[in-house]
């Protein structure tokens, strides 16, 4: 077992209390992390704050320097890295590469983001421009189902915009990140980058600090609703990318055996820890039955088990809690009478977080397990008779962060992603994000954007600067 400690103001420090981190597959410590509190949060922020009146005021090439030494930092200690992300986070090593590698490329490409001056009036009487000046020192904070990769998406736009950052990762996934910390300790100047560890108690206090400008969230509905309540007392400025119950829409014209796979691994990529995993599979009547059994045949030859061993497929879920709900949703499941095809009837007991594969044939749309974010291996298809009532079907929720269309006539498909109330539509494939298009969720999904310009935006404020040229003085 190893200590890992945090980075505050250039140097990895401890403050002698300590967290235990489990790994899911086998409920054993793998590392400890510091236990901060107020005081470490402090001196934390105030390094971000001191480091912010240099780091403002650097070109943009000195900040994409910067960046791209985190990305060199994460893709040369990749090996080592991913396998200490399956310790942590349970996902199969595969997956862990990629989130791995995935974050290294999103730090290099993202380097490359600018934010250039906009030219609002240029004429006989004025010159006025808008620049983008940053908001100062931000708190990041972040879950545990993609810990890496949400760090880099908050650390990374935060110093290209050139702001500092205090970043508090989940106190279930911290140990990659703070391994990550020791690599770019001295990439980063002293200050700008701080990453400290804590339980959830340690959060509040982060949005709650009066020398932290701006929150950058990643996590459920319900902690992004106290956030901004905490954030509102000297309203600081606030991202949130929260939960989503996606659907997927399948037309008759699709090709069963070809979108089988792709669809399951929508639904179960990360054992369905995934924001935008689909969370309600919606197949036209002509195709339900042929497409369902090809589903659950899929399933069948994936593995579930220790990410750590090769050929498993789908890992534990990452913690007791989220193991608890998931497992409460598939007994609501089994007591309301619901067909399953895959899983359910399983005795999941024994050690590690595991469910098996759980795949129900057409429930009710009030049915807990369609109406909720699941949050796991679990995929409920839905048939479908009309496109007009399947669009309603899958507006009809609270979230509204992603969805995808699976059809040969990509016209229809987005004649339908256009009447879906998301922030992001796939048309025959899922999950894709670009470093270079927005990603923000719609309703209760979300506040604000990140990736690409729009994302980049938030970490700054407008500043329009006029010149007055007919004027008399
Ligand atoms: P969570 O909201 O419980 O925790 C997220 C982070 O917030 C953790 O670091 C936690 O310590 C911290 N936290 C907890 N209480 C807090 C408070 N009162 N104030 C401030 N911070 C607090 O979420 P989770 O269970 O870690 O993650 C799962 C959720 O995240 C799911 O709902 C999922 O859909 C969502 N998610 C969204 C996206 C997206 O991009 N939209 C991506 C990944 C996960």
């Amino acid at each position: 077992m190893t200590d890992y400690k945090n980075l505050i103001d250039g140097e990895m420090v401890d403050n002698g209390e300590w967290l235990d981190v489990l790994n899911p597959a086998n409920e054993q410590v793998v590392g400890r992390v510091p236990a901060c509190g107020k005081d470490e949060l402090d001196r934390a922020v105030a390094a971000a704050r001191r480091a912010f009146k240099d780091w403002r005021k650097t070109s943009q090439e000195e900040r994409q320097k910067v960046v791209q030494g985190i990305a060199a930092a994460i893709k040369d200690n990749a090996d080592e890295l991913f396998r200490l992300l399956t310790s942590e986070q349970g996902k199969p090593h595969a997956q862990a590469q990629q989130e791995i590698y995935g974050a290294a490329g999103l730090a290099a490409a993202q380097s490359t983001l600018t934010l250039d001056d906009v030219v609002n009036q240029d004429d006989d009487q004025r010159l006025s421009r808008t620049r983008r000046v940053p908001v100062g020192v931000v708190g990041g904070i972040v879950p545990w189902n993609f810990p890496v990769m949400m760090a880099i998406q908050k650390i990374v736009p935060a110093l290209v915009a050139g702001c500092t950052i205090v970043l508090k990762p989940s106190p279930f996934t911290p140990l990659t990140t703070l391994r990550i910390a020791e690599l770019i300790k001295d990439v980063v100047p002293a200050g700008t980058v701080n990453i400290i560890t804590g339980e959830d108690h340690l959060g509040p206090m982060i949005t709650e600090h009066p020398d932290i400008d701006k929150i950058t969230f990643t996590g459920s509905t319900a902690t992004g609703k106290k956030i901004m309540e905490g954030a509102s007392g000297d309203l600081k400025r606030i991202t949130l990318e929260l939960g989503g119950n996606d659907a997927s829409i399948v037309l008759p014209d699709a090709d069963v055996e070809k979108v089988a796979e792709q669809l399951f691994w929508s639904s179960f990529s990360n054992a369905g820890q995934v924001c935008i995993a689909a969370k309600r599979v919606y197949i036209h009547k002509d195709i339900y039955d042929d497409l369902s059994k090809a589903i659950a045949e899929y399933a069948k030859s994936v593995v579930v088990g220790d990410g750590s061993q090769q050929g498993t497929g789908v890992g534990p879920i990452q913690n007791k809690k989220q193991y608890d709900r998931v497992l409460e949703l598939i007994q609501d499941a089994k007591d309301n009478g619901y067909k399953f095809l895959t899983g359910g009837d399983k005795d999941p007991s024994g050690t590690g977080y595991y469910v098996p594969i759980t795949i129900l044939d057409n429930p009710p749309e009030d049915a807990r397990i369609v109406a909720e974010e699941q949050f796991g291996p679990v995929m409920p298809l839905l048939k479908f008779d009309s496109i007009d009532e399947v669009i309603e079907r899958a507006n009809n929720s609270e979230y509204g962060l992603a969805g995808a269309v699976w059809t040969k006539d990509t016209d229809k498909g987005v004649e339908i992603a256009e009447q879906l109330e998301t922030g992001t539509v796939w048309i025959n494939e899922f999950m894709h994000l670009s470093p270079f298009s927005p990603f923000g969720g719609h309703k209760q999904s979300g506040f604000g954007a990140e990736y690409g310009v729009d994302g980049l935006k938030e970490f700054t404020y407008p500043q329009v600067i006029t010149v007055k040229r007919d004027a008399v003085v």
